[in-house]
């Protein structure tokens, strides 16, 4: 049985606090791969103006190309329309011939609104939850259990050093001209200064 880790997000950019959380689930957990699947409409940022997938795609490819077990998966921004987890999940399982056990990893903030996303009580059926610590949040798992009843004592506490970094910071300061050396891969920086994203 495959172990894969699955990680989801706008990704725009990628930067450390992602690719710590993916490494220390694949460490902690023993995990065969993780996916990083960016999302081509995530449903919750319908309203913000979120960078063309290519670019997105692009600059995880860099990040992770020195990391034999990280992949890129295109599974979402693919299909066309709202990206939902449910159907990510679920897709993902019949790719891997029902032979995969699936960790969806997330942040204390995505645990925080999971409640709220489309099919929550589904996607725990579907995938083990892997709750990654992040300053400034605290989530509250027990409110989350009873939300959701499929979730109690399923979901996996990651331990690591928490970084404050976000992609809305990295944005931010590329626009205000400040730096984003040793927030985000070199490869990255340049990416994103070689195409004037950001600005
Ligand atoms: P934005 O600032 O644009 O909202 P973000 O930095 O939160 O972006 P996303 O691509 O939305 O990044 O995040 C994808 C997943 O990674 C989410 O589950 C999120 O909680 C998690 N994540 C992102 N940054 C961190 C971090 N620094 N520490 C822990 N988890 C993180």
């Amino acid at each position: 049985m495959r172990q894969i880790g699955v990680l989801g997000g706008t990704f725009d950019p990628v930067h450390y606090g992602h690719l710590a959380i993916a490494e220390e689930a694949r460490v902690q957990l023993g995990l065969d791969e993780v996916l990083f699947v960016p999302a081509d409409k995530p449903y919750f940022k319908l309203d913000w103006k979120i960078t063309p997938a290519r670019h997105r795609l692009a600059m995880l490819r860099l990040a992770i190309q020195d990391n034999p077990y990280f992949k890129v998966s295109t599974i979402e921004t693919d299909r066309p329309g709202v990206s939902y987890t449910v159907d990510t999940l679920q897709e993902l399982r019949h790719q891997y011939g029902g032979e995969v056990e699936i960790y969806f990893i997330l942040g204390w903030d995505a645990v925080d609104d999971f409640p709220n996303w489309h099919e929550p009580g589904r996607i725990v059926e579907l995938a083990h939850l892997v709750a990654a610590a992040r300053p400034g949040y605290h989530p509250d798992f027990s409110g989350l259990e009873a939300a959701i009843p499929q979730a109690a004592g399923q979901i996996i506490p990651l331990e690591l050093p928490v970084l404050g970094v976000s992609s809305t910071e990295i944005r931010r300061r590329v626009r205000q001209g400040q730096s984003i050396r040793y927030l985000v891969p070199e490869a990255v920086e340049r990416y994103i200064k070689e195409k004037r994203l950001y600005r």
